[in-house]
């Protein structure tokens, strides 16, 4: 132990962030038997959002950094929210995430029965008790911080009576809502979360797990800290919101004469130009105001992967915001640059164009075609090359035609000579209109000395353009994302609900975009550039001959880079 020590203590502390400081520190102190264990606890009342992932990355990272160990547990203790199909959609994003918690994945639900006996224990001790009042009469009497709650009726009930009534709450003789067990801590507490706080409730409800088993169902408070407890969890790590509960943590535990778990607080991530509740994602999904809770849109991480963000990318984006003590809001762009310098790594470039028009060279032989040779991925030498079709009529973009060009427009104009990019230089001859004088097609000359894009003559050229060949390609749809809402903080608009926020224009589909041939049949989620246009991933729905993309992420990187430029 001595020597790990040493070694922690050489390491730079100015680095570590103050939950790595606690954690050194209880090290140093032999607390824990100098081990380190911590857990993940999801509800599985939705899908994992990108907060979630920071709290995982948190977790796991710790216990990775540590030598210790970190837990999967599913807080499951409110059967009505829960489903079946959450907890796999949990299960699934972790394991894409690339997190491992080997055997230990639990449930609380698992620890009903013992929770059960502990607060039999704690109505022993006079600790606990049967309340008859309803939960709008329990707030009446509740008080404010600095109004003492007058007490329940029935906070002096005795140790049998309220073992008979707890057990036949248990039993099922009462309804819904007629009674809770509550602790019995204190009436004039300035933190409200003390004034004799419910541990159970009644619900007559099927559970995912322990079907009609219980019809009472502990609190988060009251279940929470004894999961940690009995999981022998060292450093239990929750959001902010949890500070003010932290003394109920303490005295549940303390008074059922258990392991104590130091619980630490840190700041949720916020993102801009989304939500995060669960309960407003959820919305999202049940109002089909989008496809789904995978939809790419979404920032949770199943969308998150359909839309072509890596695993990789995302630790790293968690690693980049470090832990927080106060609550703040991340620039969405911030999480963009980490996919896209991840992207840039790893990511196969090919030409595709979405917004296609017709380019005729008159002087390429009649009938002929050839392959021109093409890098994969120039930060990447391993990627190897590939070879892409050539003919004389290939697509260019639009945009990247002018007819009256400013002197300045680099690309392709009448007169003026581009590269293609690994083909051939070309010039603009002719442009050809249609009745209403919409531009249908160009008629180009190129240079066959010019082959893989390389100057004859010494020649320079400005402009370099992306294409493909229009007799062979393959015909996608792309799907184009903007942000979902138009406001940088939707929760926070006083006069807008959060639903009337959302951006109109946030998917837009392009039905035939071609691209080149190499792309047809790749697995879903397989990266790509599109040169010039950003990054682009296999959408799930895709199949061989009917391939769909989304767009993942621009080129360029507005993170960082001063406003207004
Ligand atoms: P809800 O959105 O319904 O309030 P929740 O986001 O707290 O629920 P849980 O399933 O209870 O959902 O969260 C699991 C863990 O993830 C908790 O430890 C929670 O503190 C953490 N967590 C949730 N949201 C964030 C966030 N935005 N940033 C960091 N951690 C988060
Ligand atoms: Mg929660």
């Amino acid at each position: 132990m001595e020597n790990r020590n040493e070694n922690l203590q050489e390491e730079n502390k100015a680095s570590l962030n103050f939950i790595e400081q606690i954690i050194e520190n209880d090290i140093k102190n032999g607390k824990n038997e100098s081990s380190v264990h911590t857990r993940f606890p999801p509800e599985p009342n939705g899908y994992l959002h990108i907060g979630h992932a920071k709290s995982i990355c948190l977790n796991f990272g710790i216990a990775e950094k540590y030598n210790g160990l970190c837990n999967l547990r599913f807080d499951d203790t409110n059967p009505t929210k829960e489903e079946v199909e959450y907890v796999d959609s949990i299960i699934e994003d972790l394991k894409w995430l690339g997190f491992d918690w080997g055997d230990r994945l639990y449930f609380a639900s698992d620890y009903f029965d013992q929770m059960y006996n502990f607060a039999i224990e704690l109505i022993k001790k006079g600790k606990a008790y049967v309340c008859d009042l309803s939960s709008e009469e329990t707030s009446a009497l509740r008080g404010t911080p600095s109004v003492p709650a007058q007490p329940s009726p029935f906070r002096d009930r005795s140790i049998e009576e309220n073992i008979d009534l707890f057990t036949r709450m248990k039993a099922g003789e009462f309804p819904d809502g007629s009674k809770t067990l509550r602790a019995k801590i204190s009436l004039d507490s300035p933190n409200m979360q003390m004034r004799d706080p419910a541990m159970y409730r009644i619900r007559h409800a099927h559970h995912h797990r322990t079907g009609n088993t219980w019809c009472i169902y502990p609190m988060y408070d009251w279940a929470h800290g004894l999961e940690d407890s009995i999981e022998k969890i060292t450093h239990s790590l929750c959001t902010l919101e949890f500070e003010n509960h932290r003394p109920l943590y303490n005295w549940y535990l303390d008074e059922s004469e258990v392991y104590r778990p130091q619980q630490i607080e840190f700041a949720r991530l916020n993102l801009s130009y989304t939500v995060m509740s669960k309960r407003k994602l959820l919305e999202l999904v049940q109002e089909k105001l989008v496809n789904g809770w995978d939809d790419p849109r979404m920032p949770t991480i199943s969308g998150m992967r359909r839309r072509g963000y890596t695993p990789e990318s995302l630790r790293a984006f968690s690693d980049r915001i470090g832990i927080a003590k106060r609550n703040n809001v991340i620039d969405v762009a911030m999480l963009e640059h980490s996919v896209r310098e991840d992207l840039n790594k790893r990511a196969k470039r090919v030409m595709a164009v979405l917004n296609p028009l017709k380019v005729t060279i008159k002087n390429y032989p009649e009938g002929q075609s050839e392959e021109l040779k093409a890098v994969n991925n120039p930060e990447d030498e391993s990627a190897g090359t590939r070879l892409i079709p050539f003919s004389g009529e290939i697509y260019i973009e639009r945009e990247d035609f002018m007819e009256d060009a400013p002197k300045k427009f680099f690309r392709l104009a009448p007169g003026r000579e581009v590269r293609l990019r690994y083909a051939y230089f070309i010039t603009c001859e002719q442009v050809l209109k249609d009745e209403s004088g919409n531009i249908t097609e160009l008629i180009c000359t190129y240079d066959p000395l010019s082959k893989g894009g390389k100057s004859p003559d010494g020649r320079k050229v400005k402009g370099t353009l992306h294409w493909v060949d229009a007799k062979q390609n393959i015909e996608a749809q792309v799907r184009i994302y903007d942000r979902l809402f138009t406001i940088p903080n939707p929760d926070s608009n006083e006069e807008k609900g959060f639903k009337e926020l959302l951006n109109p224009d946030s998917l837009s589909i392009i039905e035939k975009a071609y691209i080149e041939p190499s792309v047809d049949g790749a697995d879903a989620l397989s990266y790509y550039q599109f040169e010039r246009l950003g990054y682009f991933n296999v959408d799930k729905d895709s199949k061989k001959g009917a391939m769909v993309f989304n767009k993942t992420v621009g080129l360029r990187d507005s993170w960082g880079k001063p406003k207004n430029q």
